[in-house]
């Protein structure tokens, strides 16, 4: 059947024809798209902000061959926090300005021909020992039973001082023996010195009465021996042995585990000075030896020109 005959009868019958559509490829062929402009957007965007670098990521990164190779960059330095030690009491040199004044007193006395009485600061060493063995200028000549004037060699480098005799330095006469002096002996021979070739002596020429702390007037009246012993031996470095050896010379009440490990400079010579643990403390407390050894050492190297 033609498509002629086929749409007569089916429209006899009533029925609808309906035409089939053109393919839709045909179609979009057919249809023209007219260019769309873009709406502008309002508002516009905000830019991106800048990445935000921390104080360590601005810092510049050694290179692969560490911090110390060839081509490395330099790490700026780093600000070490000062150090919190109460040394308000110290100048820069770590010299006391009380014990200065002591010094310049002693320095500014009339001439010994202007006043009465012995000038301690012009003494030589037969008259200074002579002067100590009959002190009687403060209340320990009632109670010692030999004074304890200083040993050793009166030129020596190495100047030790302790505090005060105790039992047997009283009775016999000579600072540091017994058992705190032969480990300071032993401790002197660890660094190559015999005994002989420093010279020791103590704050104190007298025992104070059952070992106690000396009073502060007891110090005032003895120290000038002291600071005659220092200017005729001249040390090139002083070692001060315990607590009240270290607090009476630099004129503080700071504690040994505190000033030792740092050079000081004492007196006008700003000879320096280092502090550590008495010998009978360090047979009460072995375990601080180790601390005692290293003070030893500095003080070894700093004689040998290897530590300022
Ligand atoms: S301690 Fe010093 S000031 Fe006192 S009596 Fe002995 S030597 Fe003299």
């Amino acid at each position: 059947m033609d498509d002629a005959r086929r749409r007569g009868y089916l429209d006899a019958l009533g029925v609808t024809i309906w035409e089939r559509r053109a393919p839709l490829a045909a179609v979009a062929d057919q249809i023209e798209i007219a260019p769309v402009a873009p709406e502008p957007i309002s508002p516009p965007l905000p830019s991106p902000p800048e990445p935000v670098q921390t104080k360590l990521e601005r810092l510049p990164l050694p290179s692969r061959e560490g911090a110390g190779g060839r081509g490395a960059e330099r790490l700026p330095p780093i600000e070490i926090e000062p150090d919190p030690m109460p040394f308000d009491r110290f100048d820069e040199s770590g010299c006391s300005p009380a014990l200065l004044d002591a010094w310049d007193a002693i320095a500014h006395l009339p001439p010994a021909s202007d006043r009465p009485g012995n000038a301690i600061e012009r003494m030589d060493w037969e008259t200074l020992e002579a002067t100590v063995t009959g002190c009687r200028a403060c209340g320990l000549c009632a109670t010692r039973t030999r004074t304890v004037f200083g040993v050793g060699r009166r030129d020596a480098d190495l100047m030790i001082i302790g505090e005060a005799p105790g039992a047997d330095e009283d009775r016999e006469g000579e600072p540091f023996v017994g058992r705190a002096g032969q480990l300071l002996t032993r401790m002197l021979a660890a660094i190559g010195f015999s005994r002989e070739q420093v010279y020791i002596a103590n704050v104190l020429k007298c025992r104070p009465p059952g070992n106690r702390d000396p009073h502060a007037d007891e110090v005032l009246h003895c120290e000038g021996y002291l600071l005659r012993q220092v200017a005729l031996v001249q040390p090139r470095v002083i070692l001060a042995a315990g607590r009240i050896a270290a607090q009476q010379l630099l004129k503080t009440d700071v504690t040994v585990g505190r000033l030792r490990g740092r050079w000081f400079s004492f007196g006008p010579s700003a000879i320096p000075l280092r502090v550590t643990y008495h010998p009978a403390y360090l047979l009460r407390s072995p375990d601080q030896k180790a601390k005692a050894w290293e003070d030893l050492t500095r003080i070894r190297r700093r004689l040998d020109g290897a530590d300022a």
